[in-house]
């Protein structure tokens, strides 16, 4: 497929919403991926990516800020406190903020640092057991407990669970957004991303229909 072939079905899915153009943000999901992949979609002037393990874009990362200009990195997956300070310092944007603890410690590196990441809630719209995310009915407490301490919110992010319509999850996702004032919604991934950009999203992450298949997950 491609990152051209992206971006147009990502401008024909704004055009059938009414949105304006370019008002959804392309995650270029490049975890996992061999570099001459990622290197590719450089040259091809993309700049925004995504990666879901801190230890694996430290690797990869800074020699290709070395090399490319205005790179804007995006961390999609779980985080651990011990992993916080390279995450902070490294990514430009956190879509996985899921507890008070994380929440706590992110206030206090933005006051030491001057600067924090934009922050994306997590939310687990599934109520998965084995799933990151704070539940449906918790999230407009965790929103507010983030802006007690100041925290850049921007939005909220959901996977939905594998085996179910994305639809119900992303309109879910949408309206509890909306409720708390927050007009960011991090949803759709390739399989997905123009149902979800029906539905209001404004960041997409797009892996695997970019890059090609991945060796791993
Ligand atoms: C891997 C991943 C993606 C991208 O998945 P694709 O199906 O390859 O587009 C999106 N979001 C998260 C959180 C991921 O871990």
């Amino acid at each position: 497929m491609g990152l051209t072939e992206i971006r147009n079905r990502i401008a024909r899915a704004e055009a059938g919403a009414g949105r304006a153009p370019g008002s959804v943000k392309l995650i270029a999901v490049s975890k996992v991926q061999p570099l001459e992949r990622v290197e590719a979609v450089l040259e091809q002037g993309h700049r925004v990516f995504g990666e879901n393990r801190v230890q694996e874009a430290a690797g990869k990362w800074p020699g290709l800020k070395a090399r490319f200009d205005g790179i804007e990195l995006h961390l999609i997956g779980p985080l651990q406190s011990n992993k916080l300070r390279q995450a902070v310092e490294l990514f430009d944007a956190i879509h996985s903020v899921d507890r008070p603890k994380l929440a706590r410690r992110l206030a206090d590196m933005a006051q030491e640092r001057g600067a924090c990441p934009e922050l994306f809630i997590q939310v687990n719209t599934g109520e998965e057991q084995q799933k990151a995310g704070v539940m449906p009915t918790e999230t407009d407490d965790f929103v507010a407990q983030c802006r007690a301490l100041d925290l850049p919110v921007r939005g909220l992010m959901c996977i939905p669970p594998v085996e179910e319509d994305p639809s119900l999850h992303f309109a879910l996702l949408a309206k509890i957004a909306a409720r708390n004032g927050l007009d960011g919604l991090s949803m759709g991934m390739s399989g997905d991303f123009e149902t979800a950009i029906a539905l209001g999203a404004t960041h997409v992450r797009v892996g695997s229909a970019i890059f090609g298949a991945r060796a791993q997950g």
